[in-house]
């Protein structure tokens, strides 16, 4: 549209303050905005929280015609539609959830030229009978929201997004814009490839979030770690707490309310009522926690979440950025805690193993695990740590907790030898392979009777590991994996030696390893 390129963008801001009753826009806002209204196509990425919304919806307003807004979340389209109905703009959405009459009504004001935003679930759009829709109104952008989701590596794929890059061929006339907090350049290659977006122009936000306390501790009884972390920072505060498994949400949910703290679950097994009440429950009421698998959030927009804990590892540092993004979306202070263990590595390990696809995808989501390793054994900022991850720089925070309470690091070499040789006598000499468990009571020299029934105590290694406590050895196991000095496999965890092991026992490679700091509450202490 020739004429939209002269429109200035003070018809943007008015409608930012007249409509949305927003003073001014914020970080690249305008700048997306503006190109938008101008036609162009473009791709935001963006840390949530950031306002992407804005970017598509004051455009819509804007420009000539109904922005279509593709978006994977049917269950929050009626919220964010209502969000839009409510300071009068135009809103509806078309997706399986209506029935027939809600359908027709809705197309029949897109036709009448009566809406402002439309939004769609992507599979709306592969069907022929929605594309002859668009084409009987005036579509004025389309807005691909969550586009991280065209990832088929990623960790949202859904194979709709990717006939989404017939958009452009269907209505080359209409500006495209691709959004997402998801921002490694490799995610941002394939959104940028797989939608056809190379000549988009790409705004690419700092993905710091300062107001967010990294935090990463060891775990030891994560459900008490919890409560205690809710009680004497976040009492009354609303907060997501992650687990994996679906039981382990109901536990601690259950554990949480136990102990006088206001908590709902949230998983894909409970029905979808329950889901939707517990959903709205956390976003209407105050200081509600949310106990959840990583079903819950996408697209949850509570701005005064004050805290988001994991209480398992999350399987890539993506995910773990995007869950802890959820917090402190208002710029208040706010937690992400993670509690980590060797248990988390090993049950981790195993899924990779015996997840299905190939080798190729196998590796990539070992590369995943591994960087989040990473990330939870650094000794440097973490804050920098996830934003080298973004290959964005920072200097360290001050905010974070190996800023707070710097860990000591200190020589491993000889620990890990120790570790490793067991493992390789063990192996070796005996033809067996055992888990972390056994390996430390054989370094500790403990006469379990695990250790008499296999004659462990016979071993060389039996009691050359006594400098060390427990704790302390289940922290080398954890950082030899992560530093990939050492292999994990199996239903039972057993532990296998690397390639890179041989340089360490043949004492050609020195092993740095971070000393946890004594008391999670020391960096409690220090931020306060
Ligand atoms: P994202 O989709 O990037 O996670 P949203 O679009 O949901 O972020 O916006 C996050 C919050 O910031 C929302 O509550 C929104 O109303 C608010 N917001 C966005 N842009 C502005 C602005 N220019 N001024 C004030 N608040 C804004
Ligand atoms: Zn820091």
């Amino acid at each position: 549209m020739a004429s939209a390129e002269t429109i200035p963008v003070s018809d943007a801001l008015q409608i930012l303050r007249r409509v949305f009753g927003y003073d001014a826009f914020r970080g690249d806002q305008e700048a997306i905005v503006e190109h938008v209204i101008g036609g162009g196509d473009a791709v935001v990425l963006m840390p949530t929280g950031g306002g992407k919304s804005l970017c598509y919806q004051v455009p819509s307003l804007v420009r000539e015609g109904t922005g279509v807004v593709i978006s994977p979340l049917i269950a929050l389209m009626q919220d964010q539609v209502d969000a839009l109905l409510a300071v009068g703009v135009r809103a509806g959405f078309l997706n399986s959830s209506q029935d027939f009459e809600q359908r027709r009504e809705v197309e029949a004001a897109f036709v009448a030229g009566e809406l402002d935003l439309l939004y769609l679930a992507p599979e709306r759009l592969s069907m022929e009978s929605t594309r002859t829709l668009l084409d009987r109104g005036k579509v004025a952008l389309f807005a691909i929201d969550e586009a991280h989701c065209v990832s088929q590596w990623g960790h949202d794929f859904r194979p709709d997004y990717l006939g989404l890059s017939e958009l452009h061929a269907r209505w080359p006339d209409v500006p495209r814009i691709a959004l997402t907090a998801t921002a490694t350049k490799a995610t941002h290659a394939e959104i940028v490839s797989r939608l056809g977006l190379g000549e988009a122009r790409q705004f690419v936000a700092s993905f710091d979030r300062p107001n967010i306390q990294y935090r990463i501790a060891p775990k030891a009884e994560p459900k008490k770690q919890l409560l205690d972390l809710i009680r004497t920072e976040h009492p009354g505060d609303a907060g997501i707490v992650y687990c994996l498994s679906r039981n382990s949400v109901e536990k601690t949910a259950e554990f949480l309310v136990q102990n006088g703290i206001s908590a709902v679950p949230y998983h894909a097994g409970l029905d979808s009522r329950t889901r939707a009440r517990n959903q709205a429950r956390f976003l209407r009421e105050d200081g509600l926690i949310v106990v959840a698998t990583i079903a819950f959030g996408m697209g949850i927009d509570k701005p005064d979440v004050r805290f988001v804990a994991h209480l398992d590892l999350p399987k890539s540092v993506e995910g773990y950025y995007q869950e802890t993004g959820r917090a402190g979306r208002d710029g208040l202070p706010s937690t992400a805690w993670l509690a980590y263990g060797l248990q988390d590595v090993v049950q981790q390990r195993r899924m990779i193993q015996t997840s299905e696809g190939d080798d190729a995808h196998r590796r990539r989501l070992s590369q995943h695990l591994d960087a989040m390793l990473a990330l939870c054994e650094t000794v440097e900022c973490r804050r920098v740590q996830l934003l080298n991850y973004f290959g964005q720089s920072g200097s360290p925070c001050g905010n974070c907790d190996t800023c707070l309470t710097p860990p000591e690091s200190w020589d491993g070499t000889i620990a890990a030898q120790k570790l490793l040789s067991a493992v390789y006598r063990l192996q070796h000499e005996r033809g067996q392979k055992f888990g972390a468990g056994q390996i430390i009571d054989i370094l500790l020299g403990k006469q379990t009777p695990k250790v008499t029934q296999h004659r462990h105590d016979q071993l060389s290694v039996f009691g050359v590991g006594t400098e060390l406590s427990e704790s302390e050895w289940r922290g080398v196991v954890r950082q030899l994996l992560a530093q990939g000095l050492l292999a994990v496999e199996g239903d039972y965890g057993t532990l296998l030696l690397t390639e890179a092991s041989g340089e360490v026992l043949g004492r050609k490679r020195e092993v740095r390893m971070r000393r946890e700091p004594k008391r999670e509450r020391a960096s409690r202490a220090a931020a306060t």
